[in-house]
């Protein structure tokens, strides 16, 4: 018998924690980049440091090769094993054998299980990708690897394996999971937590990919203007000089948006598209007539203020009409 048989679940959690672990190493570096007491030339800094660059693609490459065993698991953990069928020990009073004591197909051979088993549909281009990692990754495993690589090539190259693999969403999603279960984050409430772990991780990957490659891994257009989440938005307003909470997107898309949706906290808030009362404030979105979603100000008051000089106006009006 073959025992310990992977399942595709298994695979899964060893892919989404090999692309967390790459991406830490990353942005964990970039943020002491960053608040170092001197100014560093960030260039410089990652050329010195290409083999944290490296490892990262390692991990990379590890989680592409299990998020396509897992996909092959569904079908059959056999078809993962390589050698002669006719040395499997599956024959009455055979004795057992651990699944982790066979030889595994080759990487090659992987890929062309993994597109043989699909049942899902891919993009024609994860093809090329997976292509892509696995000759990086044998420059670095094999050879002297004379690549320059970037922190950006690394987070862009992390979130497509995400995105090509598990669709849009995916990249944020697993990160969420992952942290509302940390133990370093326990204690957190959930406030907290979306702001030091979440928001710090949403504006990097922003900063470091650009606008128009961060939109492909969301499933609302994160080009358009964005707003404040109610359900996000700090009541400690100094935070909000610290941090970027502009993370809710109106959608569908066009003028008759009437729904905002956060990619921070991944909830959807039904908003009114009104003027803000507020001077200086263009905004039009607005939530249960309380809560302006550009600049952030409770607008109860100025509403309220505004509404009474309406009917005042129309009651003058009415009396001047009247008495004519
Ligand atoms: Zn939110
Ligand atoms: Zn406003």
């Amino acid at each position: 018998m073959i025992t310990n048989q992977p399942t595709p679940r298994d695979y899964k959690s060893l892919a989404d924690s090999c692309l967390t672990q790459a991406f830490d190493i990353i942005f964990e570096t970039d943020k002491i980049i960053d608040n170092h007491q001197k100014k560093l030339d960030e260039e410089i800094v990652w050329e010195y440091l290409q083999d944290k660059l490296n490892a990262s693609v390692v991990l990379i490459h590890q989680a592409i090769e299990a998020n396509m065993k897992s996909v092959v698991c569904s079908t059959s953990p056999y078809l993962l094993i390589e050698g002669k069928k006719n040395e499997w020990p599956v024959l009455p009073n055979q004795g057992n054998k651990r699944f982790d004591e066979f030889f595994s197909i080759s990487s090659e051979s992987l890929v062309y299980v993994f597109f043989a088993t699909a049942r899902d549909s891919y993009d024609d281009k994860i093809a090329d990708h997976i292509e892509y990692i696995r000759k990086l990754r044998n420059q670095i495993v094999h050879g002297i690897s004379r690549n320059r690589l970037t922190a950006r090539d690394l987070i862009s190259y992390i979130l497509d394996t995400y995105t090509f693999f598990d669709g849009l969403d995916a990249w944020w999603d697993s990160l969420r999971n992952y942290y509302f279960e940390h133990p370093f984050n326990a204690g957190m409430d959930q406030g907290e937590l979306e702001t030091v772990v979440f928001i710090e991780r949403l504006t990097y990957a922003w900063k470091k990919i650009g606008k128009s490659s961060f939109s492909k891994h969301f499933s609302v257009n994160t080009k358009e203007r964005s707003y404040f989440c109610p359900y996000c938005l700090p009541e400690d307003k100094a935070l909000l000089k610290k941090y970027d909470y502009k993370w809710a997107f109106l959608f569908p898309e066009g003028k008759n948006a009437s729904l905002i949706r956060c990619i921070n906290c991944t909830n959807d808030n039904q908003v009114s598209r009104v003027s803000c009362p507020i001077e200086g404030c263009a905004g039009t979105v607005i939530w249960e007539d309380y809560l302006c979603l550009t600049c952030g100000r409770e607008i109860r008051d100025e509403l309220r203020k505004k509404k009474e000089a309406i009917t005042k106006i129309i009651a003058s009006l009415s009396v001047s009409a009247n008495t004519h």
